[in-house]
């Protein structure tokens, strides 16, 4: 894995994620390096994009510019992080994102984070209050499948622990479920799982699925060899992927789970 320090011209950009004013990422890449992830797609240091999970570049002088710039924006929901994880390894040792909502919080910004990492229980001491929301994703409680799509991020167990501990100690949670991949994740097993834990927990589930770009595309007949052909046939398949998301609904309904879509301008017809 190469890693590098870089300096940056801004902390925060504009996000255009539904319920996102801005997004902070305090690192380029993500040492997870999930099959599935996007990051890579939007990630404009091409080195970091071309060998997703292999390259991270530190932003060394993030929290500096982070101090000047809350001073001059107006108020809004930062999401942390939108293209990178924030508790990947890494942060660890640089602890960008541990600095990063001290700053944030002070200037009375709301920060949505998002994470595959158990790291993010070490900042449970300042992520408190109505101004704090945590997503945890969790598209299997596998392990097994979890090392195939996820390969380097915590364990669904220890992502389980995180919702648990979050709920126990009533910060703003959800769980994120996706993409939901076709003959991955999409199994009734998975999808009682997930539904149990959020019950469980009263966590609220955002649902997203596979979204077929050519880096995407690429990275799942590298990662899943054999099985990728079935996966690409079946994501772009409407009727199929119709049936999933609506089993899917249904399940969660049948608990009384909070549901939402996560990009619903995308939706299939199940959520409309
Ligand atoms: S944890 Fe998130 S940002 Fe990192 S590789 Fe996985 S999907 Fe991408």
């Amino acid at each position: 894995m190469k890693i590098e320090y870089v300096k940056v011209k801004r902390a925060l950009s504009k996000s255009s994620l539904p319920d996102l004013n801005y997004a902070f990422n305090p690192y380029i890449g993500c040492m997870h390096g999930c099959v599935y992830c996007y990051g890579r797609c939007f990630t404009k240091d091409k080195e970091a994009s071309d060998n997703w999970g292999e390259v991270i570049k530190i932003k060394e002088n993030i929290l500096q510019l982070l101090k000047r710039e809350v001073k001059r924006k107006k108020i809004g929901v930062v999401g942390i992080s939108t293209i990178t994880d924030p508790y990947q390894p890494i942060e660890e040792k640089e602890m960008i994102t541990r600095r990063a909502l001290e700053i944030l919080s002070s200037a009375k910004f709301y920060i949505s984070i998002q994470t595959k990492s158990d790291l993010v229980l070490r900042d449970l001491d300042l992520i408190k209050g109505d101004r704090f929301d945590v997503g945890v994703t969790i598209t299997t409680l596998n392990d097994k499948t979890a090392r195939l799509i996820e390969p380097r991020a915590s364990p669904p167990s220890k992502r389980a622990e995180i919702i648990e501990e979050l709920s126990e100690k009533g910060v703003k949670r959800w769980i994120f479920y996706g993409p939901i991949i076709p003959t991955i994740n999409d199994d009734e097993e998975t999808i009682n799982e997930i539904a149990g834990l959020a019950k469980e927990t009263n966590t609220e589930v955002i649902i997203d699925m596979l979204r077929l770009r050519p880096k995407i595309i690429l990275s799942i007949k590298r990662s899943l060899g054999k099985r990728a052909e079935e996966i690409l046939e079946l994501s772009k398949n409407e009727l199929y992927m119709e049936r999933i998301l609506r089993t899917v609904k249904s399940e969660l309904n049948k608990r009384k789970v909070r549901t939402s879509f996560a990009f619903p301008q995308l939706s299939l017809k199940a959520f409309l």
